[in-house]
């Protein structure tokens, strides 16, 4: 494909939102990544960092600044560092949830959660694994999610709390297609995972929309599986999976369950994708127990970034900012093979930011000899 000269591509501008617990550290990590793959390849990007979280509660009196939101909504892409929503308090006084909020508010139904074993790494149990959760992301059991008005979890009585689970035709009708998609370009098998036997109403809905969807993709073998045998299952042989397509809550246990599995949450990478908006995010959360310690593994943020920028190619049709996730990505497996180069997630000596400067020198001498 012939591409624009580099003076007359469109700056591609992305804002970064580093969150609470390792944020900063895995968001600062990822920048730096940026930095080389950018003084490599010159893409044009342009990285604005605005605040949210706990800084943000104590500079601007709330989690999500409306300002860092309206950054968020003009930019062409997002990288948003994980957050400690448990902490913050009510919404009433500046406790929104920037994570829940940017999904609901950008419409990013999709959340895409590859869990795959790294080359010289193997996984934790079974065989390699290569597949990829379709988690659907703006409904389900989440309670800042599933209202319109109001919160989706009540309290009658001081002694019963209820929570609703809202499971709409177009939700899933929408979240079916993205795994079909998905699947026709990769090893054409498709899982859906639900707990229909319980929630008959509810999975019924989920499972007739993505039976319907499926059934204009005859190439493309389809399954259903419980939740809880699926649970099962990963930990026997993860490797028989390709691309995994559930309801929120379910996508947000297993998504973990499997990047374990296929390494560590700390390689856990994911994209938050609406029609219109791509947000970057690690899939594992704030992890206060090893914050400010140097400890954390950015590779999951890193990841996340590279999904953005092979999102973002995929819509500009630029093939270069597909080559550079494509370089990130082999990159991290000719680092992680190393085992003098791991974090300690993986059992091996590096801090943070020696790790992310060994994928930085990385990035700059990278030939495929030495991958
Ligand atoms: P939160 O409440 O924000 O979800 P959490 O600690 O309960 O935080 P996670 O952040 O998902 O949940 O972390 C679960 C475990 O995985 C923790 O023990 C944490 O140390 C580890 N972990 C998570 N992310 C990383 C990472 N990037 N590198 C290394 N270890 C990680």
């Amino acid at each position: 494909m012939s591409m624009p000269s580099s003076e007359a591509r469109a700056v591609v501008g992305l804002v970064v939102m580093p969150g609470d617990g390792i944020g900063p550290e895995i968001a600062a990590a990822t920048l730096k990544v940026l930095d080389a793959v950018e003084r490599r390849m010159q893409l044009g990007l342009a990285l604005d960092e605005v605040p949210v979280g706990l800084e943000a509660l104590r500079r601007h009196g709330t989690t999500l600044p409306d300002a860092s939101f309206a950054a968020a909504e003009r930019a062409d892409g997002v990288i948003l560092g994980p957050v400690s929503h448990n902490e913050y308090p009510p919404v009433a006084e500046g406790g929104l949830n920037p994570s829940g909020e940017m999904r609901r508010r950008l419409d990013l139904f999709a959340n895409i959660r590859p869990a795959r074993s790294r080359a010289g790494f193997p996984p934790r149990c079974g065989k390699a694994v290569d597949l990829v959760i379709v988690r659907e992301n703006t409904e389900g059991f989440y309670a800042d999610r599933s209202m319109f008005l109001g919160l989706g979890e009540i309290m009658p009585t001081p002694d019963l709390a209820l929570s609703l689970r809202k499971i709409t035709r177009a939700g899933s009708t929408r979240i079916a297609e993205a795994a079909f998609r998905l699947a026709a370009r990769r090893r054409k098998k498709v899982t859906a995972v639900h707990k229909a036997n319980v929630l008959r109403v509810s999975d019924g809905l989920f499972l007739d929309c993505v039976r319907e969807v499926g059934a204009r993709y005859p190439s493309v073998a389809y399954e259903e599986r419980i939740i809880d045998a699926m649970a099962a299952l990963l930990v026997r042989d993860a490797g028989m999976f390709d691309v995994i397509v559930t309801t929120n809550m379910f996508g947000d246990i297993l998504s973990d369950e499997a990047s374990e599995i296929a390494g560590s949450l700390g390689l856990a990478a994911s994209l938050n994708a609406g029609a219109a908006h791509g947000v970057a995010q690690a899939q594992h959360g704030s992890a206060p127990d090893i914050a400010g310690r140097d400890l954390a593994n950015p590779s999951s943020l890193i990841g996340s970034a590279a999904m953005l920028l092979a999102w973002l190619g995929e819509r500009r049709n630029d093939d270069r900012l597909i080559a550079a996730a494509a370089l990130i990505e082999r990159v991290l497996d000719t680092v992680i093979a190393r085992p003098e180069w791991r974090t300690a997630d993986l059992g091996g000596p590096l801090g943070t930011k020696a790790f992310a400067q060994r994928i930085v020198d990385t990035v700059g001498e990278f030939t495929d000899a030495n991958a």
